[in-house]
């Protein structure tokens, strides 16, 4: 696994980072915040919750800013989180768990 610090990302299987190409990237370290996943308002709130539940600290950062938002609706928000690596595998294993079921079903978090 290697960790880009520029995106926040963690990747395998490729000696570069897959969005910014950098190819200087080091194995993820457990302090080191990494992006979890990027999704609508509605369940970015499940998500949250889900974490909360699970005692796993998280950072989220809306794709646009504040004031775009309010003009543009919150419809076309875009939520990001992020992870320290340390959680990074049990979060993942929580966002499936939810997104795989297309989100349907309220009840899959709590599952
Ligand atoms: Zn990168």
């Amino acid at each position: 696994m290697l960790y880009c610090k520029n995106c926040r990302l963690v990747f395998s299987d490729i000696s570069c980072c897959p969005i910014c190409g950098d190819n200087s990237a080091q194995p993820p370290q457990p302090d080191d915040i990494c992006f979890l996943t990027e999704t609508d308002p509605l369940p970015a709130g499940m998500l949250k919750a889900s974490l909360e539940q699970n005692d796993i600290p998280y950072l989220s950062s809306s794709s646009i800013g504040a004031g775009l938002a309010i003009r543009a609706g919150a419809m076309f928000e875009r939520i990001k989180f992020y992870v320290r690596y340390d959680d990074l595998t049990k979060a993942k294993d929580l966002a499936d768990g939810m997104f795989g079921s297309d989100g349907s079903d309220e009840a899959e978090v709590y599952s």
